[in-house]
């Protein structure tokens, strides 16, 4: 009999995984047990008992025994309605909008680029390699601009399928020009993925521009606005394309108590609203409270997160944890010196500027 350990030789994963997976570091997620968690961009508010015990009544008659509705229905027509998306266009949920950043992907054409300007949301290079497909990042200009000019010959170096620009960026946290995004769309047959996870905090959009541009697809995800713990992404655009990247995905991807909940809590959207005007004052607070520590400089934001600037970014790091405040670190996202603090609460963002003072202070 033939031993097929030696058609197939190296250890199981060097036969069996792919080299550009084998090559990846699992996406890491710090433990925040006993900390003031200001590192991942959550709404630091809950919701009014009276809020919450009616959802728990909506909750108990949750049809949790059969599948899901697989298309969402009527979720979507909420969420339609909410952004005002013409029936002529095309809108795709996804668990997450992690979800729908790889069913894109899974669906392009297996030698297609994807690019992005760089620092920005580490999903995009990383579902991009997971999926096997060829990344480039294209380096920001001076002060995070956007150079459409350098993106777009960047792109004509390769076969570009997707661009992704996070409007406001991830970590930088600034909306980017709108004219040097409309270059980019219109310099390119890829499409253009315009991703407003933050608009809440901007109020800017790309949302009602879906006519003009056929290549241009908006996404936007209630996590940063109040309801991470549901995982709840969409996208719009022209139906040609949503219905492809409709075909890539699986057919319950949203529960149950997804659909119901995010239905429930978009009726409450003065709610949410409110939240994140209180988000956004704070912000204003939290970006004096940081400039005026000698030593630091920080980025003025349009999300609900600040980057900043100092010396020995790591041992800060360190220091604000071991005084009790998670924030984020960037050193390991190609941003060495740079450190991302989250807005919470008034109450959380005094525990960190006091700590950070602390730190910063001459011993
Ligand atoms: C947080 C974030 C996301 C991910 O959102 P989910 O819907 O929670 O998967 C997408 N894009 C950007 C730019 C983000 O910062």
């Amino acid at each position: 009999m033939t031993d097929v350990r030696k058609i197939n030789p190296g250890s199981g994963k060097d036969r069996l995984i792919r080299p550009e997976v084998r090559a990846l570091r699992a996406y890491e997620v710090a433990d925040a047990t006993g900390l003031i968690k200001l590192d991942a961009m959550e709404n630091p508010y809950s919701w009014p008992p009276e809020l919450v015990s009616k959802w728990q009544r909506l909750l108990a008659a949750a049809p949790i025994n059969r599948y899901p509705d697989p298309g969402a229905s009527v979720l979507r027509q909420v969420l339609r309605r909410r952004i005002g998306l013409a029936d002529e266009f095309g809108l795709l949920l996804g668990n997450g909008s992690d979800e729908i950043i790889q069913m894109l992907l899974l669906a392009l054409d297996r030698d297609c680029a994807v690019i992005a300007p760089t620092p920005t949301f580490v999903m995009y290079e990383m579902s991009a390699k997971t999926v096997g497909l060829p990344y480039v990042g294209v380096p920001l200009g001076p002060e995070f601009v956007l150079d459409a000019e350098r993106l777009l010959e960047a792109a004509a170096t390769v076969r570009p399928g997707v661009i992704f620009i996070a409007y406001p960026n991830n970590p930088t946290g600034n909306l980017f020009s709108t004219k040097e995004i409309e270059r980019v769309i219109r310099g390119t047959d890829a499409l253009v993925v315009v991703d407003e996870a933050y608009f809440p905090f901007a109020g800017s959009t790309f949302m009602d521009r879906l006519q003009e541009f056929e290549n241009l697809l908006v996404m936007r995800t209630l996590s940063k606005e109040g309801l991470a713990g549901l995982r709840l992404g969409f996208i719009a655009g022209h139906r040609s394309w949503i219905d492809e990247i409709d075909k890539v995905r699986l057919p319950y991807n949203i529960n149950c108590v997804t659909q119901i909940t995010v239905a429930f809590a978009l009726e409450q959207s003065g709610m949410l609203a409110a939240q994140a005007e209180q988000i956004r004052a704070s912000r204003a607070r939290l970006f004096e409270g940081l400039s005026a520590i000698p030593g630091i400089r920080a980025w003025p934001s349009d999300a609900n997160f600040i980057l900043f600037r100092t010396h020995g970014a790591n041992e800060v790091f360190d220091g604000l944890r071991r005084r009790g405040v998670l924030i984020k670190n960037l050193a390991g996202s190609g941003l060495p010196g740079f450190l991302r603090v989250t807005v919470g609460t008034d109450e959380e963002n005094r525990c960190f500027l006091q700590a950070l003072r602390d730190e910063m202070a001459p011993a």
